[in-house]
């Protein structure tokens, strides 16, 4: 079995959406503070975090997307751990829109197949390129409304992409995740490593979300697992 690990580091500052709170990650507790509050036994120290339930690498609730969307923590299980494939999508500009003739030259570029009830990562380069410059939340290219459309009618649950949103910024981002509600998908976001899956063939995808109550998205560990018995 072969793990590649697809998810950011999670540490203080690390970038995150525009206008959602910073990830703060800090010490609560050194090991001396610890050891002298234990009597000089033992000094455990602790951290703390205060983040977005979308940042760093994660999925989308679909109650994201609108009140009648499930929260996280109904999210089926079921969905956490799928077959997939990687998509080579890297000759597509930054800020551009990626259509349903990108996504279906690019499949059959692979030479690989849809996993039904699985997820399709699209390896943009975007995080390669430009992560952590400011440019990592602004000049992604990403689907657009029909490609979203063309991804849900291959059958999948998700799809996953190595930038902050689906959707090159501003109008058509929001359309993606319109669509996303209506056609009963979502995605996961600030996927990274993705390169390390082209030329490779289907793998196992897992992304377990934090069981938020109510939750509209959640951090996941993402990885691609290959020879899962
Ligand atoms: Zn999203």
């Amino acid at each position: 079995m072969r793990i590649v690990d697809l998810s950011r580091d999670l540490y203080h500052r690390t970038p995150s959406y525009p206008g959602q709170p910073p990830v703060i990650h800090g010490v609560w507790k050194t090991h001396e503070e610890a050891f002298a509050e234990s009597g000089n036994i033992q000094g455990n120290s602790v951290m703390f975090f205060s983040m977005a339930d979308h940042a760093g690498t994660h999925i989308d609730a679909p109650r994201h997307f609108g009140k009648s969307g499930m929260p996280m923590d109904e999210y089926p299980l079921e969905n956490c751990i799928v077959p997939g494939i990687c998509l080579d999508l890297r000759h597509i500009a930054p800020r551009a829109e990626i259509g349903p003739d990108d996504l279906a030259a690019a499949l059959k570029a692979s030479g690989q197949t849809v996993p039904q009830g699985g997820t399709i990562l699209l390896c943009t380069g975007h995080h390669a390129r430009t992560f952590p410059t400011v440019a990592y939340s602004t000049d992604n290219s990403g689907v657009n409304e029909a490609a979203t459309a063309w991804l849900a009618d291959q059958g999948i649950v998700h799809f996953g992409i190595d930038s902050m949103r689906p959707g090159p910024e501003g109008r058509i981002n929001a359309l993606v995740h319109k669509v996303c509600l209506e056609l009963g998908i979502t995605h996961m976001e600030s996927l990274c490593n993705l390169e390390a899956l082209l030329g490779q063939g289907p793998f196992t995808f897992i992304g377990l979300p934090l069981k938020f109550r109510g939750g509209t998205g959640s951090p996941i560990r993402a990885v691609a697992v290959y020879g899962l018995r």
